[in-house]
This record gives structure tokens, sequence and C-alpha cells, in this order.
């Protein structure tokens, strides 16, 4: 007898015949014999008018009381999907997520979870009940009503099945997979039939709204199958499991991040640590960052810019009005009309010319890039969000993403297992027990090497396809760059940053210098840089460990010249005589995370 976890997003149980729909595909398993839990979202868009229900009466409501009025909304599906259970004829209950004890930590709107009591669940299934748990929330330790997330029901889901060390974990939704992009803006979008954890975690969080993703960093962690299909048909969907879809293929899938606002510091002292504060008092109000950039400036001053969602942006506003005149900065600025691109694929950490290649797309429709910040499998570009759309079209067409699979592809394909979980269940209780809480941040590694060579150019013409020039020149070389940094700063000046293999500097700088004598711009190189990156799951989002690494290299005078985080890789760079000691007292400081 298998356990089976089924989610059913809001627009799957929209209505009392839907809901019914999804009753019948519980009952399909349970006559099959299995257990099954189904974990369930408010009914089509109820949680956006609970919403706007308090907007109507308040600009800033209070966020406790907001998490007490969405949690009703998974609370009125989880009983009536019971009642319909047993009008068809079968045993179900209903549970809250303080009835099955998804405890939480006390932050409102965005509550990591911290454990699952699976006793209730448990005893409820051996009666022979199916079981329907409310996605999205939890409870705090004062037994206040807290709730994960915009689309958390995903994350309880898949955290319910770690817990539960369910065999597989069912995603209904209202599109039959995972695809290249999201089909309702690109309809040539192809669905594939698996993608790593990894390419999910990064495309989920830079915006690819299918999977909430948490619920991935759980997945990854605990090794949960999670199989994504439609609510509305019955054939495959997508799996999400250790595996890619094709191990070298430089980009499996493009996300659209529509609502970024990216913030600048402006005049800040270039001393070290205080571009450092300001991510410390983001980091403390919860606030993610992304694509951050420095650049310097000739007087002693550097303008820091990063990105952040836009629901964050009040609050950052907040922040950062205070820090300004802390930190001895001029001014801040924030630009809500921006919009964020990235293409991710894990073939894209040893093949050279993908950020080229994405860069040229943007370039040839005529769409300007306002920053760039890349990761080991990711790169992302912020546009005018104006031009979002466009950007995504262009982008997903450029990698030929519509493309089914040659059957070559298909044969390499299937002779690989399907369902290998990265974890055994063993492991995975092991995890558990090790824990503090199941959301706590895992650091799988941290590795130093010690070879890079940085190089930036300063102050060059910001227009369209000025990124395409410069790596197109570099790209002709075949040279692998690894972390691309691009902002605008002052006066419509654009700054770029990369970094090569050691042994490519001579050849990067003769391209450097004939790209200055175009541009009139100028380049500066470093032959002793080395790279720190630790790799994890949620190193973004769990705002406090980015800025605990900065702070440990701080403390050990290591200074920090270019910074990239993503979900899964923080890297920073540093002088190559300060790589050992960094190395070091990052993994003294990570110890507890690291397995
Ligand atoms: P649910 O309510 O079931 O949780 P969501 O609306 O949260 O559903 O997620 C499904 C939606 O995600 C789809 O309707 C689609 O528009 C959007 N989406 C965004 N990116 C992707 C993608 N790469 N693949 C599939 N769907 C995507
Ligand atoms: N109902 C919540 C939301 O709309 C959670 C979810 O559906 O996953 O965000
Ligand atoms: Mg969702």
């Amino acid at each position: 007898m298998a356990l089976i976890v089924q989610k059913f997003g809001g627009t799957s149980v929209a209505d009392t015949q839907k809901i019914l729909a999804a009753a019948r595909k519980a009952i399909r398993e349970r006559r099959a014999g299995n257990q099954v839990v189904m974990v369930v979202s408010a009914m089509g868009k109820q949680t956006d008018h609970l919403i706007e229900l308090a907007k109507e009466l308040s600009e800033r409501p209070n966020n406790r009381e907001m998490d007490m009025l969405l949690s009703t909304g998974e609370q009125v599906t989880i009983a009536l999907m019971a009642i319909a259970l047993e009008s068809l004829g079968y045993k179900a209950v209903s549970f809250t997520g303080a009835q099955i004890g998804i405890r939480t930590d006390a932050t409102y709107s965005k509550a990591r979870i911290r454990s699952i009591s699976t006793d209730r669940m448990k005893r409820a299934l051996d009666e022979g009940k199916i079981v329907i748990a409310a996605g999205f929330q939890g409870i705090d330790d004062d037994f206040n009503i807290t709730t994960l997330g915009r689309g958390g029901s995903d994350t309880t889901a898949v955290a319910l099945a770690a817990a539960l060390q369910a065999d597989r974990c069912d995603i209904y939704t209202d599109v039959d997979g995972v695809y290249t992009t999201d089909p309702r803006i690109v309809p040539e979008a192809r669905r594939v039939d698996r993608i790593s954890y990894d390419e999910m975690l990064e495309l989920a969080s830079m915006g690819a709204g299918v999977m909430h993703s948490r619920s991935i960093e759980f997945a990854k962690k605990f090794g949960v199958l999670v199989h994504v299909r439609s609510s509305f048909s019955d054939g495959d969907g997508t799996l999400i499991g250790p595996l890619p879809e094709r191990e070298h293929a430089p980009v499996c899938g493009v996300a659209l991040a529509k609502d970024e606002t990216r913030l600048t510091v402006v005049g800040v002292p270039d001393k070290p640590g205080v571009a450092m504060q300001i991510f410390s008092k983001l980091a403390d109000a919860r606030i993610a960052t992304d694509m951050i950039a420095q650049n310097s400036s000739a007087d002693g001053k550097t303008d820091v810019s990063l990105t952040l969602q836009s629901d964050d942006a009040y609050k950052a506003r907040e922040v950062v009005s205070q820090l300004v005149d802390e930190i001895g900065a001029e001014s801040f600025e924030f630009d809500e009309n921006v919009a964020k691109i990235s293409v991710v694929g894990l073939g894209m950490a040893n093949q050279t010319g993908v950020a080229q290649q994405m860069f040229h797309a943007l370039f040839e429709c005529g769409i300007n890039i306002h920053m760039i910040a890349t990761s080991d499998i990711k790169i992302s570009a912020l546009v005018s969000r104006d031009d979002a759309v466009k950007a995504l079209r262009a982008t997903h067409a450029s990698f030929k993403l519509d493309q089914e699979l040659t059957p070559e592809e298909i044969n390499a394909r299937s002779a690989v297992a399907t369902s290998p979980a990265s974890l055994d269940k063993c492991a995975s209780a092991r995890l558990i027990s090790h824990l503090t809480g199941m959301e706590d941040v895992v650091v799988e590694s941290i590795d130093l090497d010690a070879a890079q060579a940085r190089v930036t150019l300063y102050a060059l013409p910001d227009s369209p396809g000025l990124a395409a020039k410069v790596f197109d020149r570099v790209a002709e070389g075949h040279i692998i760059v690894d972390m691309i940094v691009q902002s605008v700063g002052r006066d419509n000046l654009a700054n770029i940053t990369f970094t090569i293999p050691r042994d490519e500097l001579d050849s990067v700088m003769k391209v450097a210098q004939e790209l200055c004598d175009t541009f009139h711009c100028s380049a500066e190189y470093d032959s002793r840089a080395a790279k720190l990156t630790v790799r994890g799951a949620g190193l973004r989002s769990h705002t406090g460990l980015a800025y605990r690494m900065f702070r440990t290299l701080g403390e050990g005078n290591v200074n920090v010249s270019v910074i990239s985080l993503s979900e899964r890789c923080a890297a920073v760079i540093v002088d190559e005589a300060h790589g050992e000691t960094g190395r070091d007292n990052l993994a003294k400081e990570f110890s507890e995370e690291t397995f």
C-alpha cells in the first residue's frame, strides 16, 4: 500500500463540481488500495478576494489579522472536500494546519515550517479515512495562525509528503505540467516530461509560478518525487526529481518575474562593511534580494543596486529611508517599472556563449537591459516592465525551447532510471530528526576556486545591445565567462564585471582594450581573484544566510568584490590571498547547516 499526497490548487477546487472531480481523483487512489492525503487551496480567487476586502478597510492591514483572514479560504475548501467525499461514500476527515500540528515561525505572511506532527494524520489514515489538510497555513508557538506566502499550498503538500515519507506527491493544477515557460504568455512553450530539482528551484524562485519555490527546497532536501499534472485530464505531467530532461541542454526554461522593483542606494561610502549593512537590514526585515551590483565611482563612493519583489517594496522603503543617514549614503531610488527574465539550465555551467545568446535575443528586439546577474545555472536580465513579455518570447524562441526532443534524446533519457530519489527514506528520516526546523537551510558544500580573474569595464554608454556586443567579442574566444554583473549607475553609464578562468586573462584583456577603444570606456582587471561558493537550497529566500556569509567574510577582513546569489548557490569574489581563510571561516560559520 502506497501513501500518496495529492494537492489541488485554487482553480482545481473553484466550485462544487470541481471539488467533486478532485474528490474522485482521491477516491481512485483509495480504491487502488493506497492511503491518500489531500492538500487543498482556497476556492478559485478567494485569497485575492479576501485581500481586496482587507484593502477596502486599510491600506496596510495588520499582518497577524491578514493571516487569520487568509487562512479561512483553505478552511472552507477542506470542509467542502470532506463533505464531497462522504457524499460519494468515502470516509474522510478535514484538518486545519493547527490541527495537524504544522508548527511555523512567527513571520506572518511568510512563515517557515518548523515541524509537522504526523500522529493524527496517521491515525486517521489507519482508520481508512482520506485525510484533507488545509494548505498554506500553520500555527506559531503562541497559537497564532500563520500563512506560508502566496502559492504556499505547494509547500504544505511537499512538506507533508516529506514528513509522512509518502511515495509520491501529485500537484494537480490548471496546466498539465511544467512548461519551458508560462504557456499562458508563450503559447509555443513545450511541456517537459521531467525537470531536476535544481532547475525547478531556480525557475520557481525566478517567477515560474507553477510551483512555490520553497516546495522544491523540501522536495530536494527530503527526496520527494513531485508529479505536476492536470486536474482536468488524465495524461502524464512533469516529474520533478533528481534528473534533468536533457543533461547537457544549456537552457531548460525561462521565467518571468513581472513584479520586480529595483532599489539603488546612491553614494554609499566605499568602505568595507557599509554595503553589507544594507543587506543586513533588509534581511532582518525578511526581504529577499536578488541581482546585487555595486558600481564604484571615482570619488570613493559606490552605488549599490539590487532587486526585490514589489510586494516588499513598501517595507524596503521604510528600512532604507532610515538606513541612508546611518551609513552616510546620499540618497536612494526605487524603480518599480521593471521585470526580470531568467534563463535556467544545468548545462550552462560548462558551456560558452549562453549569456551572449540571451543578450543578443534581447538586443534584436531593441530591448535595453538595466541589470544583469548570473549564478552557475541561471542568467537574469532586468528590463522595463513594458518590454517583459516581448523579452520572454524572444528569449524562449532564441533557445528554441519549443522544439521537441529528438529520438536520440528520448532514448538517452529513458535509459536513465526515472525515480531514484536523491535521498533514500532513511536518510530523509535522519535529516528530519537532525534539523531543528524542517525548513532550515541545508548547506551542501563550500568551495574555493582560487584560479579566477575579474574584469570590469567602466562607464560604458547604456544602450540596447551593449551586453550583446561585449559578450559577443568575449565569446569569440570560447571562453567560459562565469559571474556576470551589469548595472547602470549615474549619468546612464553602465559597468560590466565578469569573471573568467585566470589563464584566459591575457586574451580577454586584449578584447577588453578593443572594447574600450570602441566605447570610450575604461577596463580594469584583477588577476588574483578567487571565488568562494556556498551551495545548498533556499540560500536566497532564507534572507539571513547571505548576510551571515558576508558578515563572516567581513569579520575575517576578507573583502568581497562581486556577489552572486541564487536559491542554490551564493558566490563571492575575494582576493586570492584571502581565499583559504574565507573558506575556512565559512565552513566554521555553517558547520551546523552542513550535512
Ligand atoms: P494552482 O492554483 O493550481 O496552484 P497556479 O496558478 O499557482 O496554480 O500555477 C499554475 C499556473 O502557473 C499556470 O496556469 C501557468 O499560467 C503558470 N506558469 C508559470 N510558469 C509556468 C511554467 N513554466 N509551466 C507551467 N505553468 C506555468
Ligand atoms: N490560497 C493561497 C494563495 O492563493 C495559497 C495557494 O493557493 O497555494 O496564494
Ligand atoms: Mg500555485
